[in-house]
């Protein structure tokens, strides 16, 4: 089951009795984060056991589905709180501050032509949630595959999941391999017997990533005297740096995916799990900086969504094959791949062909063959490039920031 969380505003505040609800929805997770501490237990389950019975007579007229859910949230705090402490990342009792609450799918009633949300408070009192309706959410309002799960609520916006069977990917006719980069995917599109280099760049990412790595430095310098304040606008600068980055790897993501779906591709990609960090240190902080199993986890999520075909290989000696003759050169490499058997390619296209090559020997590319022999060498398709996000970049105020 594949679930979408869709953010919708709302058309005016929060009724009172929502609020003084949230209000209510803390206290009990703050409650059952204490009281799960104390008794070492942390799911869902295990907590409602343990303190149902009081909560109920502190909150007797909350309405109970909601009081569930509190469990459940307070359960996930919890089991957050515990792998910190196995990591021995030192972490205080935790406690939420955010207003917020969490309601299942049958503890609310979406209407989804009018966009109207009621939400049960207590026995005989409902408010009605009115929501602000786009186009883009009257795409997932409209889709009848699509059903609803949890409903989140925040002071001034509500997130609604959306759920649905994932979908039976296609057979590919074609396939794009890609290898991914600090600065851009690159990689080869083969259909019959025609190949093509592709390439998507953000050069971007890096640059902001650096940017806001020197800035946080810098206020940290700045604000020596007060960690309070520190620690405050460097969590802001990290808000900010989050938003610009993942606007364009979601603009890189879907470029790819749309290329993909329009020729029926598969796409293969490296598998980055056991990945083994080099030994310059500067170089290994700016390859964990770089978000690159984000990327590849938003491509592979997106894909799921959309019934594409995706493919990951192991990338071990990708970079160093030659793909005509086999050979494994052990020298370190400029631009470009040089084997003695007189093939030549760009670095990093030459280790998608490998990448393309290990997903067909292992019967994973769908039946597809390939030749490296039909290489076009004088062709790139671009997928993707900076010029292609051009809008206004967000000014990181109205910081949405992510439901724990
Ligand atoms: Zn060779």
């Amino acid at each position: 089951m594949l679930v979408k969380g869709v953010v919708f505003y709302l058309d005016s505040d929060l009724p009172f009795e929502a609020r003084s609800l949230l209000e209510d929805f803390r206290l009990a997770v703050n409650n059952a984060v204490r009281a799960g501490l104390q008794a070492r237990v942390t799911s869902r389950n295990a907590l409602c056991r343990l303190a149902y019975k009081d909560f109920r007579q502190e909150h007797p007229r909350m309405y109970a589905q909601h009081l569930v859910s509190a469990f459940e949230v307070a359960g996930s705090v919890l089991k957050n709180h515990c792998r910190r402490a196995r990591k021995g990342v030192t972490s205080r009792i935790p406690f939420t501050k955010r207003l917020m609450m969490k309601a299942e799918n049958q503890a609310y009633k979406l209407d989804r032509r009018s966009g109207i949300i009621d939400l049960p408070i207590r026995a005989g009192c409902h408010v009605e949630l009115r929501l602000i309706v786009s186009q883009y959410h009257r795409k997932y309002l409209d889709d009848i595959t699509l059903s609803l799960g949890s409903l989140t609520v925040l002071p001034d916006r509500v997130i609604v999941a959306f759920r649905k069977d994932a979908p039976k990917p296609y057979t590919p006719d074609s396939v794009i391999s890609l290898d991914t980069n600090e600065r851009s995917l690159d990689g080869v599109f083969v259909e019959g017997n025609v190949a093509k280099a592709v390439k998507a760049e953000f050069p971007e990412v890096a640059i902001i990533q650096q940017r806001h790595h020197d800035r946080r430095r810098r206020l940290q310098k700045k604000k020596a005297h007060d960690r309070r304040i520190s620690r405050e606008l460097c969590r802001r600068e990290g808000t900010r740096e989050h938003h610009r980055i993942d606007y364009r790897l979601h603009q890189v993501a879907n470029s790819v995916l749309k290329f993909a779906e329009e020729r029926k591709s598969a796409i293969v990609l490296e598998d980055l799990k056991g990945m083994r960090p080099k030994r310059n240190k500067e170089l290994n902080r700016r390859l964990s900086m770089w978000p690159r199993r984000k990327l590849h986890h938003i491509i592979e999520y997106k894909a799921q969504w959309r019934g594409i075909p995706v493919v990951k290989v192991d990338p071990r000696n990708s970079s160093r094959t030659c793909p005509m003759c086999g050979r494994i050169q052990y020298s370190r490499m400029g631009a470009e791949f040089v084997c003695e058997c007189g093939w030549r390619l760009d670095r990093h296209i030459n280790a998608s062909l490998n990448l393309l090559q290990t997903a067909i020997s292992k019967g994973m590319a769908g039946g597809l063959r390939f030749n490296p022999g039909a290489f076009q060498h004088d062709v790139v398709m671009i997928l993707y490039e900076p010029a292609m996000a051009a809008r206004s970049e967000p000014n990181g105020t109205s910081g949405i920031v992510g439901v724990t």
